[in-house]
């Protein structure tokens, strides 16, 4: 018998909680259908990609056959659809944009760490009013009510985190906007001044708060009195380690969530992202092989690539959308909250997986199992990559931060417990590459994963 120790996470609608997982998928069926409709009346690219398969909307009777059609944009595509409509139309947001540009009251691009940026959190009035509720009804599971002040801390501009600023104005809440750019001391003067009751914010921008607070004033961030934390962006709080510290520094419960798809519950252990919003889409039941790019079938546990379609948005709704990011599904009941829906955790991006004599190999997971060793280890790590990924060339290098003051003898007994508890978790044998505590650069924004040395070779 589960012993609930958490508030239960509730669907944003209602009318969910009552129905069977057949009538859900049944209702979520209608909508898709609708917005196949909606897409290929309204778009060139879709009505042109649907003849070009052969692909009829009545043909499509029930998930699975939805799900084997091929994938119809990933990140390549859309900026070759968004030259084309930069050409032809003289506006940036392609030629899959399903409403009029006219109509368009909102743009978010991901923040384009790699070339040219995609639009792909573009709005109509319609659509943001949608989207806010979802951000609204997880501010109330957070507790954070109308004239609450939420500090948001990200980097500002049309990135796709701006969007959830409208859902604070929308809750009644007042968002107070820093730039991370301007530093953390910055952040951190804001919040002394305006007293906010929750903090918007990445888990590496949370635990670079921790450090610079205590740098500053010799004391924990508590101090601050904020009373919800909910991080985006990162693996973060998926590792106990980083959840438990942010929690103990701030004083209070951080939450993960997943944009407008839904948020962690109120438990001490982490139990995924608890996707409280099923009338946004088929995520997280649209998963893929990386590799093979075959649909994958949704049991408790699957980690596959994400492919998302949205339903009811109207000027950029993704469909058939490969997103290169990596998730473990669970489709059991949360043994915190009892939530019976879909749970997610992140696991990485595509890209950051890598094959070690075959196996393959999430990054996160390593990390994982390294933090457990705190304080013994900082936490912080980096894989060295003498070759570019996927494939390693074994041994597989890490490079890992070791305490201060620790020990030659002290340190020979760490080194060989992470590699027995990485090998029996794992099954890879790494090589370390010890370095003191400090001499990882920490970032303010998405820490990386990788340290690329092929390509100091390269330059
Ligand atoms: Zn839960």
């Amino acid at each position: 018998m589960t012993n609930l120790i958490s508030r239960k996470v509730t669907y944003n609608n209602p009318a969910f909680e009552k129905m069977s997982e057949e009538e859900m998928k049944e209702h979520q069926f209608f909508l898709l259908i609708d917005q196949l409709k909606y897409i290929c009346r309204n778009s060139e690219y879709y009505s042109n990609l649907f003849k070009q398969h052969d692909i009829k909307i009545s043909g499509i009777r029930t998930f699975e056959d939805y799900f084997n059609l091929p994938i119809f944009l990933d990140k390549e595509r859309e900026r070759i659809s968004q030259n084309e409509s930069l050409e032809k139309w003289g506006h940036p947001f392609g030629i899959h944009l399903c409403s009029s540009p006219d109509d368009i009251v909102f743009t978010g691009t991901t923040s384009g760490t790699s070339g040219q940026p995609t639009f792909t959190y573009t709005f109509t009035q319609q659509d943001l009013h949608f989207m806010n509720q979802f951000i609204s009804h997880m501010l109330s599971y957070g507790r954070v009510m109308k004239g609450d002040r939420v500090l948001f801390a990200h980097a500002l501009g049309i990135y796709a985190t701006s969007s959830i600023i409208q859902g604070i104005k929308y809750h009644g809440a007042l968002p107070i906007d820093v730039d991370i750019r301007n530093g953390s001391e910055s952040i951190i003067n804001y919040a002394r001044l305006t007293k906010p009751t929750a903090l918007m914010t990445t888990p590496s921008l949370a635990e670079y708060l921790i450090e610079k607070y205590r740098e500053i004033y010799d004391r924990p961030i508590s101090d601050l009195g904020i009373q919800a934390i909910f991080t985006v962006g990162e693996v973060g709080i998926g590792i106990p380690e980083v959840k438990n510290r942010i929690e103990k520094e701030f004083g209070c419960r951080v939450y993960d969530y997943l944009g407008e798809i839904g948020f962690s519950c109120d438990s001490d252990e982490y139990h995924g992202v608890h996707c409280s919003s099923p009338e946004l889409g088929t995520f997280p039941n649209e998963l893929i092989d990386p590799h093979t790019l075959e649909p994958l079938e949704i049991s408790d546990g699957v980690i596959g690539e994400i492919v998302i379609t949205e339903f009811h948005l109207k000027a950029l709704p993704r469909i058939r959308y490969r997103s290169g990011d990596l998730v473990q599904v669970f489709t059991a009941p949360c043994p915190g909250c009892g939530f019976t829906g879909r749970r997610v955790k992140m696991i990485g991006r595509s890209d950051d997986m890598i094959i070690v004599k075959g196996t393959n190999v999430y990054p996160t997971a390593i990390k994982e199992v390294i933090t457990e060793f705190m304080p013994d280890v900082t936490g912080e790590m980096r894989i060295v990559l003498n070759n570019p990924p996927p494939r390693i060339v074994p041994p597989l290098l890490i490079k890992i931060e070791h305490r201060k003051g620790i020990t030659k003898q002290e340190l020979d007994k760490l080194d060989r417990a992470i590699k027995r508890t990485l090998h029996e978790r794992l099954r890879v044998t790494p090589e370390f590459e010890w370095v003191q505590a400090g001499s990882i650069d920490r970032s303010l924004h998405k820490t990386p994963v990788f340290e690329k040395r092929y390509e100091e070779g390269m330059q």
